[in-house]
């Protein structure tokens, strides 16, 4: 196995946490942008899909440890896992043995924080025992998310009801364990939420200061790096053009201030500096890509990051348009 990767300043030390990965469709990942273009990065699988990591992020301070986002979980049935190409093992989670390999044993978490309560970032919130019934995964935490975004899970509506199983978050609500907080909210000290709307109306991305440099954990607002051209906003967004003024004001803050991005699903890309892109214009390209190949059976695109081993620069083309790429 290689080395750990991780970042670290005087203030934090983060490492990604493999959490297991899946299979969704390529064209539900990439919306309005034609298969010809998404496909030379994301390669299809015979049913059209493409596969996506679940790489959470533990982050460890003076005050905390803090586990942002927690994978799929194993409750899932063998029909689900099938229809979604899940690999996340079972009993252990792929989670659990990731945070035990890194020295972190479930009771060892103080803070879990949802980026948002989707299925594959927060269904390893809650473990169902051998007799049926539910606990809290981490037992010493206490779970921390947007009071907008538990309130929008729970309207049950037809358009977002795929996405929201009530056994990730309600016995946890139940239970007196979640913390519901204003969007935007400090998590601990170094560690705050950014809401970043779109994808769902209370999304949060999630700042880390480092000490001497900024981390930001994307989440669905960019979930891969090929998704940081402007308009390559998925299809699961429920208001894809509240995402682009998200992308488009955070990208640019990022490049300006020299930001890491840390990307949840990319099968290759852990996280890079964001900087300007060549030649001005909005959004952001990535220098300095730190590379952990986490989905299995995951082929490199011909384009964009992740084509290649080891550490590349600026392989992430400017956000400014589609044309750019159907000239190029
Ligand atoms: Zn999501």
């Amino acid at each position: 196995m290689p080395d750990p990767i991780f970042l670290e300043g005087d203030r934090a030390r983060v490492r990604p946490v493999d959490a297991g990965s899946l299979w969704l469709d390529g064209g539900a990942m990439f919306g309005v942008v034609p298969k010809p273009l998404w496909v030379r990065r994301a390669p299809a699988d015979g049913q059209n899909r493409i596969p996506l990591a679940m790489r959470c992020l533990l982050v460890e301070t003076e005050e905390a440890t803090v586990l942002i986002d927690v994978g799929l979980g194993n409750k899932e049935s063998d029909k689900f896992k099938s229809i979604y190409g899940v690999s996340n093992d079972g009993d252990p989670t792929r989670l659990e043995t990731s945070l035990e390999a890194l020295g972190v044993k479930p009771s060892d978490v103080d803070v879990v924080a949802g980026t948002h309560l989707h299925f594959d970032h927060f269904g390893g919130s809650t473990t169902r025992g051998t007799d049926g019934s539910l606990r809290p995964s981490f037992p010493s935490a206490r779970y921390v998310v947007s009071r907008g975004e538990y309130e929008f899970a729970r309207l049950d509506n037809e358009r977002i009801r795929a996405s929201y199983m009530a056994d990730n978050f309600e016995p946890l609500a139940a239970a007196d364990r979640l913390e519901l907080v204003p969007d935007g909210s400090e998590i601990v000290p170094g560690v705050r939420y950014v809401h970043t709307p779109g994808h769902t109306p209370h999304h949060q991305s999630i700042l880390v200061d480092l000490g001497g440099a900024q981390l930001l954990f994307l989440a669905d607002l960019v979930p891969t790096a090929a998704h940081l051209p402007l308009p390559w906003i998925m299809g699961y967004d429920v208001e894809p053009l509240v995402t682009l003024e998200s992308k488009k004001r955070i990208l640019r803050r990022a490049a300006d201030e020299g930001w890491w991005l840390a990307f949840e699903h990319d099968p290759f890309v852990a996280w890079g500096r964001a900087v300007p892109p060549p030649g001005g214009g909005s959004g952001c390209t990535l220098d300095d890509i730190e590379e952990q190949a986490l989905a299995p059976g995951a082929e490199r695109g011909t384009s964009g990051p992740g084509q290649g081993p080891g550490k590349q620069s600026s392989q992430v083309r400017p956000g400014d348009g589609l044309n750019r790429e159907e000239a190029g």
